[in-house]
């Protein structure tokens, strides 16, 4: 059985980032670049006015009260274009360019305007440099700003706006098919007869996978039939890059997902994972190239996998720079049995203490099918296989679940 460390290093080095695509910047968002973004020019691009007052020559007023002479006005978008001489104010807007020969300005209210507009009188003095902003002291033309596999957020935006990306190249979204095995299981929007429950993998992966960035496409139910499963992987290889099925593939009876798998002649990297929950996970490639995750179907199972695995596998097909979640320590608030032999993911709460540490509440955990506590969880507890008892106190890794 291999580990989780390996097992993620065996999904990465199957998960090529597929081929980029140009989009609009307005359809960038929670996208990921393909390209560095660089500044086309000097951020600001003229020495640029950070408040409104008067642009003025900084010895002009080392002894206040002093009197200028108003020659001109510089606005936001319209700057006043000539030399301003000693003894000389231009009064200008946050955002305008500072004149040639001004040194510093003034904010407004540390002045007084005379003479109907003619003349202001300053009333403090200035440091040289005061309120302005140099050319370039921001970004330098030609700086990379950001970096291909990051992913455009909101903040983002702004950047690539600046610098003139109206449209973005960035990594394709994987098209991912999901279908649900089990006899057991009916649609959402029936009502389970005897011994049925209802499908409910399929709405948890589809939403971790488009969060993740996939297009999803839910196939229909696929029953314990082998030649059933076989012929919507086959047929679900030629449209999707990746299929996530849930269910059958432990070792019970009607667990067919991996005969299924053979049978089409796909080639099976790894079907068992020392991890607490979700031991039976398979991962393979079919051979068209389409990546198969058979996931457990213990919807907490499914959770856990899907984010250890198949998260990665979407993540690193679109170019992204991390395909993990992001791991940090917590105290623990209660203790916390691990097991020998497994490495256990287990779901927890998080939360801050009075003094500031990040705390993490195990969740009830009555087996790998409790989905209704899961469903409170913001993160997974790591506990290192061979950990029999941790003790509340005790430090432990935890990796944050996405919304
Ligand atoms: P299996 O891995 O197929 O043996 O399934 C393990 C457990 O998960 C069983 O109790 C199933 O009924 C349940 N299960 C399997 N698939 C789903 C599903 N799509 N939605 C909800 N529960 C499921
Ligand atoms: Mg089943």
């Amino acid at each position: 059985m291999i580990s989780v460390d390996e097992a993620i290093r065996i999904v990465q080095a199957h998960s090529r980032p597929l081929p980029t695509e140009s989009v609009g910047l307005t359809h960038a968002r929670n996208r990921f670049l393909a390209e560095d973004v660089t500044a086309d020019s000097d951020l600001p691009p003229f020495d640029r006015s950070q408040m409104d007052g008067y642009a003025i020559r900084a010895a002009d007023v080392s002894h206040v009260r002093v009197s200028l002479r108003i020659v001109g006005e510089s606005a936001a978008g319209r700057g006043w274009h000539q030399q301003m001489q000693a003894g000389e104010a231009v009064r200008i807007m946050t955002g305008a360019p500072v004149p040639e020969g001004a040194d510093s300005v003034q904010q407004v209210e540390l002045t007084r305007e005379l003479e109907g507009g003619n003349a202001v009188e300053v009333l403090q003095p200035v440091v040289q440099g005061r309120s302005i902003v140099t050319r370039g002291s921001e970004i330098k033309a030609g700086q990379i700003i950001l970096r291909a596999g990051e992913t455009i957020g909101a903040g983002a935006m702004a950047v690539l706006a600046s610098f003139g990306y109206a449209r973005v190249k960035v990594g394709r979204r994987p098209r991912v098919s999901v279908v649900a095995t089990g006899s057991e299981l009916v649609g959402v929007a029936d009502k389970p007869g005897q011994d049925q429950i209802r499908d409910s993998n399929n709405y948890s992966i589809r939403a971790y996978a488009e969060s993740a960035g996939a297009q999803v496409e839910q196939l229909p139910l696929a029953g314990d039939d082998t030649e059933l499963l076989k012929r919507q992987f086959a047929e679900a290889a030629t449209r999707s890059d990746i299929v996530i099925s849930s269910g059958g593939v432990s070792v019970g009876v009607y667990d067919f997902t991996k005969a299924a798998l053979k049978e089409l002649g796909a080639e099976i990297f790894f079907e068992r994972v020392a991890l607490r929950p979700g031991k039976p996970i398979v991962f393979a490639r079919l051979p068209n190239g389409t990546l198969v995750f058979g996931l457990p179907g213990n919807p907490v199972s499914v959770s856990v996998t899907f984010n250890l695995f198949a998260r990665t596998t979407i993540l690193a097909m679109q170019g992204a720079q991390a395909t993990e979640l992001q791991k940090e320590t917590a105290a623990l608030t209660k203790d916390l049995k691990g097991t020998q032999d497994r490495e256990s993911y287990l779901p927890a709460e998080l939360s801050t203490s009075s003094d500031g540490r990040l705390l993490a509440s195990p969740l009830k955990w009555g087996g790998s099918s409790d989905f209704i506590a899961f469903a409170h969880a913001t993160a997974l507890i790591i506990v290192p296989k061979g950990s029999e008892r941790l003790e509340a106190g005790a430090t432990v890794q935890v990796m944050r679940l996405p919304a």
